[in-house]
């Protein structure tokens, strides 16, 4: 039963660490932003609120985001522990799941922030601008989901780290660089078992 947070600024290999993570610890990958972009693709309700502000870079509003993540951990899979990417990524969000762990007589096992400088991070996601034409990730967009991640998420790590420790991640090098280097902190220190 592992519960774990990866954080860390667009870019940083958030989403694709999740995959091998959720793998590697046999629980699954919980992502806000891939959630909310099935949902854009498929044009539901909740597509239709969220677009605008993932194409402008905003945060979408946190009521909405509360819910969403509430109901997705209530489903079955979720009960054996989860990986959440990309949320909490605001103060309020960080509240919302402290009542939900604190209701379900549960708490966090570790909070993972994968560290890569802005040089790198923009580098990369330029790239998937060309690779995979995300609605988000143009020049102007970019810069202001780098403003916002600095203003709403950068506070929420210094609240984690008051709260007793953010294992930071060096993400730079090789995805199975960055995997090895995850997994290897949380067995050492005692945190997560890999189940394979
Ligand atoms: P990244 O972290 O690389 O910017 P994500 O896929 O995590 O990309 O998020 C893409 C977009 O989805 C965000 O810019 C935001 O509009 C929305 N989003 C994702 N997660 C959240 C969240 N927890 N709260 C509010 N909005 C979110």
């Amino acid at each position: 039963m592992t519960r774990l947070l990866l954080i860390g600024p667009p870019g940083a290999g958030k989403g694709t660490q999740a995959v091998r993570l959720s793998e590697a610890y046999g629980i699954p990958a919980i992502s806000t932003g891939d959630i909310f972009r099935s949902n854009v693709k498929n044009e539901t309700d909740l597509g239709k609120l969220a677009k605008s502000y993932m194409d402008a870079g905003d945060n979408v509003p946190d009521s909405v985001t509360n819910a969403l993540v509430r109901a997705r951990l209530a489903e079955d899979d979720a009960q054996r522990g989860f990986l959440l990417d990309g949320y909490p990524r605001t103060v309020d969000q960080v509240r919302e799941l402290d009542e939900f762990l604190a209701s379900d007589d549960t708490a966090l096992d570790a909070v993972v922030e994968i560290v890569a400088d802005a040089e790198e991070t923009v580098a990369r996601l330029r790239l998937r601008a060309t690779e995979q034409g995300r609605s988000d990730d143009t020049d102007e967009v970019v810069r202001h989901r780098l403003e916002v991640y600095a203003r709403e998420t950068a506070p929420i790590i210094s609240l984690y780290e008051a709260r007793g420790g953010v294992v930071k991640i060096d993400g730079h090098g090789s995805i199975d660089e960055v995997t090895d280097r995850i997994i290897a902190a949380l067995s050492a220190r005692g945190l997560a078992v890999p189940v394979q």
